[in-house]
């Protein structure tokens, strides 16, 4: 009777071992995305604008997933999910990039390979549509790594990315954001650029798609990712920072500060955040070397995070490990951002204190 019941327990202990095991099995792809980190209360966004955060997020980790569901690579779905984010105007990436104070959008983006580091960038492209593909040609169907200005976008064109006018990438809310911006630091606000929609208060005028947000974020966009194949990736994409000023550059298109990937190292990483400081830091390799030496992938960004704080700027990033656990690490009050794996359902989040 007692080894019947013995044993009854230890088959029992046995299941559970294994069902336990079956929940903490690590996943066979990962998806992590952020749209940008930044000072993002609760009280900075309407109940509409939180909405409309959460469902843009939740499209872009969609995009991502369904590739990376299907057996697609890692690359590809970084891709899709920030092409998802470049197209919609929310974000501080393709269509709803920021201005620079002579009044133009210049686009930045990067994308890295982490299973033979190979990487792709581009920077103040004007007419590309989707920045992050034009990295992902120069990666490919380049021998270089970085490619800038018109340069960069003739390359794109020539193979046959689409062009678009450049008000294609104009929206008011950002507009908005450049004329106060100038406006503050008692500089000159440039003629609305050609083709852009009559201003809102101009007479007869269209009233505008949204009301203007909390312009005090960055709005940057990035995914990383790990496929069923065991591959990492990573991708960014940004309009840089407000009234930039003579074809300033920041991290995002930097292979290193803004972005990295590196199987040997086991992670991947996409930055969002002060440019000029994430660069000093070399924030996403020094996360990637922190993790080769060991360190866990939520430790190792929150301490490069502080470490670029230190130096006086602020941000955030996600992390992918091998295990496809993604971790996410700020200095601000929210980042948006997501997550979906292949044993986890997707989950969106704004506030730095979200699960
Ligand atoms: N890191 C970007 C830049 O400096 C800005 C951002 O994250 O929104 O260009």
């Amino acid at each position: 009777m007692m080894r019947i019941a013995c044993s009854a327990l230890i088959a029992l202990f046995a299941l559970s071992l294994s069902s336990a095991h079956a929940q903490d099995a690590a996943p066979q792809w990962s998806l992590a995305i952020h749209g940008g980190a930044g000072v993002i209360e609760r009280s900075s966004l309407t109940p509409e604008q939180d909405a409309a955060y959460r469902a843009a997020l939740q499209g872009a980790l969609d995009a991502g997933s369904a590739v990376l569901k299907s057996g697609g690579s890692a690359l590809d779905a970084v891709q899709a999910a920030v092409q998802v984010m470049e197209d919609d105007p929310l974000f501080n990436a393709g269509r709803g990039a920021v201005f620079t104070a002579a009044g133009r959008n210049e686009l930045d983006a990067a994308i890295m390979n982490g299973s033979d580091l190979t990487a792709g960038s581009v920077a103040g492209l004007t007419t590309t549509r989707h920045p992050v593909a034009a990295a992902r040609a120069v990666m490919e169907r380049s021998p270089h790594v970085m490619l800038i200005g018109p340069g960069a976008d003739a390359f794109a064109a020539s193979v046959g990315l689409e062009q678009v006018d450049p008000a294609f990438f104009f929206t008011e809310r950002r507009w908005q954001g450049l004329v106060k911006a100038l406006t503050e630091a008692g500089q000159p606000v440039p003629e609305r650029p050609a083709g852009a929609p009559a201003s809102p208060t101009a007479p007869g005028a269209q009233a505008e798609i949204a009301p203007p947000l909390n312009e005090k974020k960055f709005g940057t966009v990035g995914a990383v990712a790990l496929d069923s194949q065991g591959r990492l990736a990573a991708a960014t994409s940004t309009g840089g920072m407000t009234a930039k000023r003579w074809g300033r550059v920041g991290d995002v298109p930097i292979i290193g500060a803004g972005t990295y990937a590196s199987n040997a190292d086991g992670c991947a990483v996409s930055a969002t955040g002060d440019g000029e400081y994430f660069i000093r830091a070399t924030v996403a390799r020094d996360i990637c070397a922190r993790i080769a030496a060991g360190a866990a992938t939520q430790a190792a960004g929150q301490a490069e995070i502080a470490d670029a704080e230190r130096l006086g700027g602020k941000g955030g990033v996600i992390v992918m490990g091998l295990d496809g656990r993604p971790a996410f690490a700020m200095s601000t009050s929210g980042m948006y951002r997501g997550a979906a794996s292949s044993t986890d359902p997707a989950r969106v989040a704004i506030y730095a204190d979200e699960p």
